[in-house]
């Protein structure tokens, strides 16, 4: 069973990653698909996030980091997957991923269906967005305070980015 886990992961973090793996654990192969979204300015390169990943998940035998642009049930059919993976955080997300989750069945011609696996809770707070506004006002990305919510390739590159100041 090929299971697709579409984001933009813009950075990648410890909740995304406990994701990826224990999707992984139920699939013959993961794709982990970084949506390509030219509408949106993220504050990493398509380029830098799948590093980022590859960094993160590349030694796991049954995981492919790729990215992705336009319809995901397109993008799902063309990968013959079978399911999409996402995570669910709190009750908040399922409202908005349930939504997901019907559109894209209904936008696919194999009716795809989603499969939803609930954070880990000591992981259930993190969110790229959380990770990516901590990082413009911590003053010394050097302490422990991104730690525990990216790997310290992306803490690097947050470093570099924005340490500057
Ligand atoms: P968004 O859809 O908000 O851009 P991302 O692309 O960063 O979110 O995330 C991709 C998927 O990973 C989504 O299904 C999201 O719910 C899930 N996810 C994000 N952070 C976590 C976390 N800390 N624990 C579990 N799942 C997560």
């Amino acid at each position: 069973m090929t299971l697709i886990y579409p984001g933009s992961f813009d950075p990648v973090t410890l909740g995304h990653t406990d994701i990826a793996m224990r999707g992984a654990k139920i699939a013959t192969r993961l794709i982990v698909a970084v949506l390509d979204n030219t509408n949106k300015q993220p504050l990493f390169s398509t380029a830098e996030r799948i590093a980022f990943l590859q960094d993160a998940l590349g030694h796991i035998g049954n995981i492919e980091i790729d990215s992705f642009s336009g319809l995901l049930a397109e993008y799902a059919k063309h990968k013959h997957a079978t399911a999409i993976l996402r995570g669910l955080r709190s009750p908040g997300d399922f409202e908005s991923e349930a939504r997901y989750a019907t559109c894209n069945r209904l936008l696919s011609a194999s009716n795809i269906e989603t499969i939803f696996i609930p954070a880990s809770p000591p992981l259930s707070f993190i969110s790229s967005g959380i990770v990516r506004e901590a990082a413009l006002y911590i003053n010394n990305l050097d302490d422990a305070a991104l730690r525990n919510m990216v790997s310290p390739m992306v803490q690097d590159a947050l470093k570099k980015r924005f340490n500057s100041k």
